[in-house]
């Protein structure tokens, strides 16, 4: 038997909700397995609510304890009632930052059944990966605030980016390690150097040594504004898309509504040396707006699951998973950001019913 420590946290809003059908999936993988895997899953309750109670998100001691899983499970954090810089640092940023989780891939999925606002979708084949510098950039936290020191209306802000040359080309040698294991082994760098002249000039230095190192890997490079025109207009001529962390936060987010709705979109935030665990979760955030009402999209968050079991080595359960995403959506049963009538719970059953009728064929060469 094959037994795995998972680290849940709900989070916010939506996160309790699509993590909890995550973790149905994931119960019913290990249900299927017939005993050879078992997951082992401990609920973390740091959410906003915790935050006012307790006045910080993560424990002392936190850390460490997330530290003795094999993987981390994550919904969202964002509330009304906290400043939404507050809950990203206090929660999602205080793990990946101390964890390293410096890789944030995110594929673009177009699932059958689904509408897509691209025309193309109805043509072409379309399937791409952002992968997202997930430790530094834009997102590296420096800066200061009434630097003008002259107060009210004369306030002075300034948010620094931080491009490291180790940082560039290890997200740059991930890109193209993960293009060389696709159909199209293509990498586009994703960069806004004509008018950010320090770090990202130094990014395309980097990108133009490392490519040196690939040369089975066809390469282009795009500045950001072009790239998100792109996405509409030759999305089929994408496979893997590597951009700074604010850029890549946004070309994903687009490529999650290109693909039909946010709510599909999947990611996975990953120490590639294994020292830390890596952590799983859907693009999308807490959504205030629906939260409670049992509608929310819980496609995101179970395609989630199925990159934690990739990571976890089980790819053929992952495939599987998948596998029955697809077979759900394909026979019309979707949910209501997708135009269809299942609720939550209804399109969960309905991939953990696809993932039952399937199984016996699926995960052939299971462990
Ligand atoms: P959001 O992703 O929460 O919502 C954007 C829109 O998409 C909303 O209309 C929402 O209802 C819809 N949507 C999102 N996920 C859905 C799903 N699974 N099913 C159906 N519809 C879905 O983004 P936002 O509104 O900008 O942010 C809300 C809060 O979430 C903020 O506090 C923000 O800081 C936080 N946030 C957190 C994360 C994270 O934890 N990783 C990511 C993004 C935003
Ligand atoms: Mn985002």
């Amino acid at each position: 038997q094959q037994s795995f420590a998972i680290a849940s946290i709900p989070g916010d809003g939506i996160g309790g909700e699509v993590i909890d059908a995550g973790l149905q999936v994931l119960d019913a993988v290990a249900e299927l397995s017939g005993g050879a895997l078992e997951f082992r899953v401990t609920e973390f309750p740091w959410s906003s609510a915790y935050y006012r109670e307790h006045g910080r998100y993560i424990p002392e001691g936190g850390l460490e304890e997330l530290r003795r899983h094999d993987a981390i499970y994550f919904g969202a954090v964002g509330s009304p009632e906290v400043p939404d810089h507050v809950s990203l640092w206090g929660l999602r940023l205080a793990i990946t930052q101390p964890f390293d989780q410096w890789a944030n891939i995110r594929p673009v999925t177009f699932l059958p059944g689904v509408t897509s606002p691209l025309r193309k979708a109805d043509d072409v084949e379309l399937d791409w990966i952002v992968v997202r510098e997930n430790s530094e950039g834009e997102y590296a936290g420096l800066g200061g605030r009434n630097l003008s020191g002259r107060g009210p209306g004369e306030e002075v802000a300034v948010q620094t980016s931080l491009h490291t040359e180790k940082g560039c080309e290890r997200i740059i040698r991930f890109a193209f390690d993960l293009a060389r294991t696709r159909q199209v082994a293509k990498v586009s760098s994703v960069t806004k150097s004509n008018a950010q002249q320090h770090g990202m000039v130094l990014w395309d230095e980097v990108f133009a040594r490392v490519k040196e190192d690939y040369p089975d890997v066809e390469t282009e490079r795009v500045l950001v504004d072009a790239m998100s025109a792109k996405f509409v207009l030759h999305p089929e001529q994408l496979s893997v898309v590597v951009a700074s962390n604010l850029h890549a936060d946004i070309l994903s987010d687009l490529g999650s509504a290109l693909a039909g709705s946010l709510g599909i979109a999947a990611s996975a935030n990953l120490n590639p040396e294994r020292r830390f665990p890596s952590m799983f979760e859907p693009v999308h955030g807490s959504a205030p707006d629906i939260t409670g009402r049992g509608i929310a999209n819980p496609i995101g968050a179970i395609a989630s699951a199925a990159l934690m079991l990739d990571h976890l080595g089980l790819p053929a359960e992952a495939d599987a998973v998948r596998a029955a995403i697809e077979a759900t959506t394909a026979s019309g049963i979707l949910p209501l950001d997708l135009g269809g009538q299942a609720d939550t719970r209804q399109l969960t059953q309905a991939i953990v019913e696809a993932l039952r009728n399937s199984w016996t064929e699926a995960p052939a060469e299971g462990p």
